[in-house]
């Protein structure tokens, strides 16, 4: 497993506290309680290396994990690769504030840091394209910047339900978009080779 040496270096409540931005890095982006932390320790094999909770919301950082891997900067030097746990977005006890601190980080995020290669899209396939999701997605059309979504959760739905919910969520994508989409279930491990395949393609080009 590529991502297995995942390793934390340090929680942001801003943008330019994050880790230099060289290298190449993949976000993480969902609506609390989707199961992105979840996800998180499915893709890298750890047990508790993003914090999973009952009480969504509480935890509002943006997360840098370090990976093994690297990549060449544009002087063929080695440069570093991780990926970026964002806030989860969307918990209704959130202070309207602090919601709204989010948005802009979020979206400065996306907009400024040129180590960015792609989202992976945490959505529960139970409650597909939510107004956040919807969002990132069309940044993520508007900028030809890749995007993965894990329809997670699937364990929830019988095979045949989980199947559809994916067809459904394939025909609302533009085929010229960016976007791939696949089934996930951290719980059962549906799925987690792929997702680790798009997230490395992400990554390394
Ligand atoms: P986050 O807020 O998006 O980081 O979500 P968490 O990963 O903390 O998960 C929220 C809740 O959903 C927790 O109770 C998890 O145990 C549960 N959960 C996460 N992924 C799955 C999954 O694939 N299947 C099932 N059945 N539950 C899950």
């Amino acid at each position: 497993n590529p991502l297995q040496g995942a390793q934390f270096v340090l929680a942001a409540h801003r943008v330019n506290q994050l880790p230099a931005d060289v290298g190449a890095e993949v976000a993480f982006a969902g609506r609390s309680n989707a199961g992105k932390s979840s996800a998180l320790n499915a893709l890298t094999g750890h047990k508790s290396l993003a914090r999973t909770s009952k009480t969504p919301g509480r935890t509002q950082q943006m997360v840098a994990f370090s990976l093994p891997g690297v990549v060449q900067d544009e002087m063929s030097q080695a440069a570093p690769t991780r990926l970026i746990d964002l806030p989860g977005y969307g918990y209704a006890k959130v202070p309207e504030e602090l919601r709204e601190h989010w948005r802009q980080e979020i979206d400065r995020y996306l907009h400024d840091r040129k180590s960015l290669r792609g989202v992976v899209l945490i959505v529960d396939i139970r409650h597909p394209l939510k107004e956040f999701d919807r969002t990132m997605l069309e940044f993520c059309f508007g900028t030809l910047l890749p995007c993965h979504v894990l329809l997670t959760k699937a364990d929830k739905l019988s095979r045949n339900q989980a199947a559809q919910a994916l067809a459904a969520l394939r025909k609302q994508l533009d085929a010229s978009t960016p976007v791939t989409a696949q089934i996930f279930s951290s719980s059962e491990g549906t799925g987690v080779e792929a997702a680790r395949e798009a997230v490395m393609r992400m990554l390394h080009g």
